[in-house]
C-alpha cells in the first residue's frame, strides 16, 4: 500500500561527488536514479530538488574573491548541472523526467511554476526542479520546502548521509540517539538541526511534513512511501 502518493525528494549535491569530493560518482547517480525509478514505477508522483555542493556553494565565493551574490548564482547553476545529469541517468534507466528551473535557461529547460510542475506530474513524468529558489541568499533546502508546498506534496523527503535526526551529531557523538518522530516545536525546543531556518519555518508554517532519512541505503525511499519505519518524521 502506498502511503504518500505525491512526494518531493531533496538530495544533496555533496552526496553526488566522486571520491575527491568533486564532480560525479556514477555509482551514486545510478543509485539516486534507481531509488527514484522504483518509487515512480509504483505510481508515486515525484519531484526532485538537487543541491549543488559537489560543484559550487556560494559560501566558498569569498575565498576566491567572488561576490557572494555572484557565487550564489554559480551555486544555482551548479544545481542545473546536477539536475541535467540526473535527468540523463533517469532516462538511461527508462524513466521519463523533465527538467524545469527557477532561472530561465532557454535550450536547456522550461522555467518552473506550480502549473508547469502539475502538468509534468500528470504526464507521469518525474519533475526535476533546478535552480533553487532562483534567488541568492537561499539554499536548496528552502527551494525544496517551497516547491513541496507549491505542488501540495504529501511529504518532503530529505535525503542525508545519516539514518535519522539524532539527539546530537552522530558523526561526532557516539551515543547520540535517533528520533522516530518529532513535532516542529520539539525540533525548535531541542535545538535540532534539520534544515536551515528558512526552509524549516516554511515547512512548519505550511504543515509540510518532513522525513529525514539515509539516502545512501538502498530501499529507504520504498520504505517511506509505503509507511514503513524509516528515518525521522517531523510533523
Ligand atoms: N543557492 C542560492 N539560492 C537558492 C538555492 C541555492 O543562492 O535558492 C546557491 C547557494 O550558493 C548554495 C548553492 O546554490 O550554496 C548550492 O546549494 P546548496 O548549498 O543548498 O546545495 P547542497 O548543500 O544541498 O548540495
Amino acid at each position: 500500500m502506498i502511503k504518500y502518493k505525491r512526494i518531493l525528494i531533496k538530495l544533496s549535491g555533496e552526496s553526488l561527488a566522486d571520491t575527491n569530493g568533486y564532480g560525479f560518482s556514477s555509482e551514486m547517480l545510478m543509485h539516486y536514479a534507481n531509488e527514484i525509478k522504483n518509487a515512480h514505477e509504483q505510481g508515486v508522483e515525484i519531484a526532485v530538488v538537487l543541491g549543488g555542493g559537489n560543484i559550487f556553494r556560494g559560501i566558498k565565493s569569498k575565498n576566491i574573491n567572488i561576490d557572494k551574490t555572484d557565487g550564489d548564482y554559480m551555486g544555482m547553476l551548479a544545481t542545473v548541472i546536477n539536475s541535467k545529469a540526473l535527468q540523463s541517468v533517469l532516462k538511461n534507466v527508462g524513466v521519463d523526467a523533465e527538467l524545469v528551473c527557477a532561472l530561465e535557461i532557454e535550450g536547456i529547460c522550461r522555467k518552473t511554476n506550480h502549473i508547469v510542475v502539475e502538468k509534468i506530474l500528470k504526464q507521469n513524468k518525474v519533475c526535476i526542479i533546478a535552480g533553487g529558489t532562483g534567488n541568492p541568499f537561499f539554499t536548496t533546502d528552502s527551494a525544496a520546502a517551497l516547491r513541496a508546498i507549491e505542488m501540495k506534496a504529501d511529504i518532503l523527503l530529505k535525503g542525508t548521509r545519516v539514518d535519522a535526526v539524532y539527539s546530537a551529531d552522530p558523526e561526532k557523538v557516539p551515543n547520540a540517539t535517533p528520533f522516530e518522530t518529532l513535532t516542529f516545536d520539539e525540533v525548535i525546543d531541542k535545538e535540532l538541526k534539520i534544515m536551515d531556518m528558512t526552509a524549516f519555518t516554511l515547512c512548519r508554517e505550511n504543515n509540510m511534513p518532513i522525513v529525514v532519512f539515509n539516502i545512501h541505503k538502498e530501499g529507504n525511499i520504498q520504505k517511506i512511501i509505503t509507511g514503513e519505519k524509516c528515518g525521522t518524521i517531523i510533523n
